[in-house]
């Protein structure tokens, strides 16, 4: 079979409890998300009490403490693969971005915050009541994070901030921004993360038009002389740097999930329509042109899934593996190219028009590849982590 669950090497690093959080994941999923994307992405939003559901199913406090809300006893870094693969079965993008993004907002809270901000910050996010924003990208640029130009000045016991961040997920929405600002002299020594909420004065946020995840919004967002209390600081000023690089580790991490899940949606959208479909006398699945993109795909999708097993293992194991994550991550928005682009050969006209899941996955290829740390960048980083 060439089906979704057929096309994953098995892990050898999961047991029965992975077995079913995924049935419990993909239930939550084809009753509450999948008969809806096609309609919340045309609409460009999806319900807000969807973050409440999800969190009452498990899936916004997964990984998070206990103590603020969350549900970590149990669970590892394969629960969190299970959950954006089948977050991303109905080939929809922007719903895992947008529903999801706490996911990168929160986790420099939980890691440097104070007791007393973890527990005012933490437990309505995981709730799904509150949501949270990452806000490291500026419109001077993104990949050069240790340039980024927001700043924070001390003023007593606030902060007072000015700068502009852009391509902001979940920008509109968000409660709390997670804010990386500079606070000290150039370069990665000056940086610092703040929490600011997204209600106070000074804070102005405009939605931007994409080529796809149209369901989850994506902002600029302006911080005019906004007044932030000083004990809002995430971590120690001018230490936040290395709270930025770390929380990138999961995050690429949880791309490359989405981006092999993307990827076996398309093959499995492509064999059911290869075999149905007749050309020349025959079944277009019978034509050797066609098999072979079919090797060439599956071939590429399993290659990719054992490697996001194995640097999954690596990190459940205690390692951070900087290096494989960045070519993990390329590998696998790669394949998703790859497949999105041959799905689409395969399916031919009808793989052009609204509605078909090639269509979208195809559009959202290149928002894998540039977010969360470009191919460049990526390889680049890989390259210097092995000592070249
Ligand atoms: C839909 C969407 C959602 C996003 N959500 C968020 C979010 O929630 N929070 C957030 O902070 N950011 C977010 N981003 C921003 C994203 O992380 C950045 O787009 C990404 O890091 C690249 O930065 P940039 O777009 O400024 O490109 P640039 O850094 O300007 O780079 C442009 C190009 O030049 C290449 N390049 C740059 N430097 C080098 C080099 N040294 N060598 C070779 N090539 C190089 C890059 O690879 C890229 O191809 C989002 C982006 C998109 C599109």
């Amino acid at each position: 079979m060439l089906d979704f669950d057929a096309l994953r090497a098995p892990s050898p690093h999961t047991n029965e409890s992975h077995d079913t959080w995924r049935r419990t994941v993909r239930g939550f999923v084809d009753r509450e998300i999948a008969p809806f994307v096609d309609a919340w992405d045309e609409a460009g939003a999806f319900p807000r009490e969807l973050h409440r559901k999800a969190a009452e199913t498990g899936l916004i406090g997964l990984g998070f403490p206990e103590a603020y809300g969350g549900v970590k006893e149990g669970t590892d870094v394969f629960h969190s693969i299970i959950a954006m693969e089948e977050l991303s079965r109905p080939g929809a993008g922007g719903l895992p971005a947008g529903l999801m993004t706490h996911g990168i907002g929160l986790p420099p809270v939980i890691a440097l915050g104070s007791e007393v901000l973890k527990q005012r910050i933490a437990p309505p996010v995981l709730a799904g009541e509150k949501l949270i924003a990452l806000c490291v990208t500026e419109p001077s640029g993104g990949s050069d994070v240790a340039n980024l130009r927001t700043r924070a000045t001390r003023k007593g016991d606030r902060y007072i901030v000015n700068g502009e961040k852009t391509y902001i997920t979940t920008g509109l929405r968000a409660d709390y921004l997670t804010v990386a600002v500079r606070t000290g002299a150039e370069g990665a020594g000056g940086l610092s993360f703040l929490l600011v909420e997204a209600d106070r004065e000074g804070v102005s946020r405009t939605g931007l038009k994409k080529m796809g995840w149209w369901m989850s919004d994506t902002a600029s967002i302006h911080f005019d002389d906004v007044e932030v209390p000083a004990e809002n600081l995430i971590g120690e000023e001018n230490a936040g740097f290395a709270g930025i690089v770390a929380n990138f580790n999961m995050e690429r991490l949880n791309m490359a999930a989405q981006s092999l899940a993307f990827s076996r949606a398309c093959v499995e959208d492509a064999a059911a329509w290869a075999r149905e479909r007749n050309a020349f006398g025959k079944p277009l699945s019978k034509h050797q042109a066609i098999r072979h993109k079919f090797a060439d795909m599956i071939r590429m999708v399993k290659a990719a899934t054992t490697y996001l097993d194995h640097c999954a293992w690596r990190v459940r194991e205690g390692a951070a593996p900087v290096a494989d994550l960045s070519l993990l991550k390329v590998q696998a928005t790669r394949t998703m190219e790859f497949c999105a682009r041959e799905a689409m050969q395969i399916i031919g006209g009808a793989s052009y028009m609204r509605g078909c899941r090639v269509e979208r996955i195809y559009r959202e290829v290149r928002v894998m590849a540039i977010g969360g740390g470009s191919e460049e960048i990526m390889n680049d980083l890989a390259a210097r982590q092995l000592g070249l």
